[in-house]
This record gives structure tokens, C-alpha cells and sequence, in this order.
């Protein structure tokens, strides 16, 4: 940035330094302070620009990356959106093989972000030729400088966020952070950043928020993978159905499971009490925060940092939409006396 002129050279160099902001009233009569890493303030609107302008630049450092290369991924559609809009400023073509659970106004938004989009069916196994993990690797072999991103196995993930969120954390609290909570889908953000919490305090607890439906929970209890785990559900980037190992499970003291329902309604509340709008799993986050406050996990000298990884505006056909929210049986009724009231 331009000291004299504050002006940007490109809109990268607003990625990171997210605000810290203080829960009041979701929180209230829980003992401790809460504040959530709000990632939306990126300029992809999620904490995955970190990683993609992290594991390019690497690429870049290291002369595998060259103008005009190809960059592939699989995602649920934020790692997607931040590698279009990274490829985008730097002069890459991008090609995303993405879940069919990603919503349309993902895919609508990767497709004007210049990227080739490959929608994949998401309920098949992770060896399936069909999914996005084989359609991914396959374009990689057939397009010749390409390079893949692969989020889940890449530890330059990992350490993306073990150099920026986790020294902004520790500064933002001024060292006094006691919990960290984090849904965990490639593990990168949870480990990273638990990795260097923990180097500066190791009894910082590090909790990670896992879905119903995915193996996560178990596989750290029990270092197994137990394939019964697995079952559809309904929130994107949050648990999986396999074993990343962008995930330092050693650094993870613990994980809770949230369900699709709870967590769509805490999402909805977040917006209605501290006027915050953000993604399905920022709700998910802190809807693992009430269950862990319930269990008597914090008290008064309790300083909890949740990460809200994404903006509200990518699910407003979603849990956005009280007709989404009606078809999963997440309403008992309609709210439809509030909508007639104001017709008149
Ligand atoms: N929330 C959302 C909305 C995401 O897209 C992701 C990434 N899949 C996560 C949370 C989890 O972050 P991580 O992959 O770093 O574990």
C-alpha cells in the first residue's frame, strides 16, 4: 500500500487483519467475554483468500506457477471464489470442480469471478470417478501446466493460517484468548492457527465444530475412520467424509457436533441480535458455543474467539429463505402472520 495516497495497488492487499468483534447479547448470561473472527471482512468475503494467496504466491516463490498456468481445485465454493478472484488479479486461469451441495448463487458468483465451473454429484464416494475430488485430479493429469490447489492435503493450507490468523488472534487478544473455536472442514483454519495459539500458550483450548454425518469427532476420539459415521447433511465447508491431512488432529483438545437445524437457526439469530450476517457455519460455531457454555465449559476468566469464515449473501437461497428453511422442517409454522400483518 501506498503510505501518502491510501490507496490499494490491488484488492489482495486487503487480505487478513480481520476485526475481532465482541458478542453481547447471543452470549448473554454465559460466563466469559466472546468475540468472533469475522472473515467476511476479506475481500472474497471469507477467511479462504488467506489460503488461496498463500498457496499461490508459494507457487509463485517456488517457480512452479508461471503467468498464464491453470489452477484447479475442488470446493465447496468460498476456497473457489478466493482462487478465481486471486487468479483473476494475477493472470491465471482457474477450473473448479465443485459439490452439487454448493449453492447456485455459489456457482453463479465462481462463473462471474471468470472461473470454468464442474458441478459434481456430492453423495458419492470420495473414489467415485464422478466426484469432485476424481474429476479434479483427472483434469490436472489431462491439462499440462496446471496446478492443483487440493485444500484437504496441501499443509501449505494449514500453514496459511498458522502465519496470519493465528498472530492476529494472539495480538487482537493481547495473549489473554483461553478458547479457540472453529468448525473444521479441511482443518486448516483450526490447525493452523491452534498450532501457533499453542506454541505461545499451550493451554489455550482449541475446539473444533464437526456436523452430524461426519467422521471428524470420531476419528480424533478414536484414530479411526468408522465409514458408519457417514450420512447426507446440509451445511457446506463444515465436517467430511474422509480423513483430510491439512488437519493437525493432535492440536485439537476436542470436538462437538452441531445439528443442520440448530445451527441454521443460530445463523439466523446472529443476524437479528448482534446485526451480523454471515454463513451457515458462523451460526454452526455458535451454536457449538451454547452447547459448550450449557456444559460449563467456560467461566468468568474465559476470553473465546469463535471464527465466522463467511458472509451471509452466499445463502440467501438457503438458510436465507424461509421457504428453504420450511421444506428441511426447520419451521413449525410459516411465519406468515408476520407477513400478512404488513400487508395491509
Ligand atoms: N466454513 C465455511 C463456510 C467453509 O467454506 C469452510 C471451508 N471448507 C470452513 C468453514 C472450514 O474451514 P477449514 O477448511 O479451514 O477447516
Amino acid at each position: 500500500m501506498k503510505e501518502d495516497l491510501q490507496v490499494y495497488d490491488n484488492v489482495l492487499q486487503l487480505i487478513g487483519k480481520t476485526p475481532l468483534v465482541q458478542l453481547n447479547k447471543i452470549t448473554e448470561g454465559f460466563k466469559g467475554d466472546f468475540y468472533a473472527k469475522v472473515e467476511a471482512f476479506n475481500p472474497g468475503h471469507s477467511s479462504k483468500d488467506r489460503i488461496a494467496l498463500y498457496i499461490i504466491e508459494e507457487a509463485e516463490r517456488k517457480g512452479i506457477l508461471k503467468p498464464g498456468d491453470t489452477i484447479i481445485e475442488t470446493t465447496s465454493g468460498n476456497t473457489g471464489f478466493s482462487i478465481a478472484m486471486v487468479s483473476q488479479v494475477k493472470g491465471y486461469e482457474c477450473i473448479l470442480a465443485v459439490s452439487s451441495k454448493a449453492s447456485k448463487d455459489k456457482i453463479d458468483m465462481l462463473r462471474t469471478m471468470g472461473a470454468k465451473v464442474y458441478v459434481c454429484p456430492a453423495h458419492v464416494a470420495a473414489d467415485d470417478p464422478r466426484s469432485y475430488y476424481e474429476v479434479a485430479k483427472r483434469l490436472h493429469r489431462e491439462i499440462k501446466g496446471s496446478v492443483y490447489i487440493n485444500q484437504y492435503f496441501n499443509d501449505l493450507n494449514t500453514e496459511a493460517h498458522y502465519r496470519s490468523t493465528g498472530p492476529e488472534i494472539w495480538n487482537q487478544t493481547e495473549g489473554k484468548i483461553t478458547h479457540l473455536i472453529a468448525c473444521s472442514g479441511t482443518g486448516g483454519t483450526i490447525s493452523g492457527t491452534a498450532r501457533y495459539l499453542k506454541e505461545q500458550n499451550p493451554d489455550v483450548n482449541i475446539i473444533g465444530i464437526d456436523a452430524y454425518g461426519s467422521v471428524l469427532k470420531k476419528y480424533h476420539e478414536t484414530r479411526e475412520f468408522d465409514s458408519e459415521e457417514i450420512y447426507p447433511y446440509r451445511i457446506e465447508g463444515l465436517g467430511k467424509n474422509l480423513i483430510p491431512t491439512a488437519t493437525d488432529f493432535d492440536a485439537i483438545d476436542r470436538f462437538v457436533k452441531v445439528t443442520d437445524e440448530e445451527s441454521a437457526h443460530t445463523a439466523r439469530e446472529l443476524a437479528k441480535t448482534e446485526g451480523m450476517f454471515v454463513g451457515y457455519t458462523s451460526g454452526a460455531a455458535t451454536q457449538g458455543v451454547k452447547q459448550l457454555a450449557e456444559e460449563g465449559e467456560f467461566d468468568e476468566n474465559s476470553k473465546v474467539v469463535i471464527m465466522f469464515p463467511d458472509h451471509g449473501s452466499r445463502y440467501m437461497s438457503k438458510i436465507y429463505s424461509d421457504d428453504w428453511m420450511e421444506e428441511q422442517g426447520f419451521f413449525d409454522t410459516k411465519n406468515e402472520a408476520e407477513v400478512k400483518a404488513i400487508e395491509f
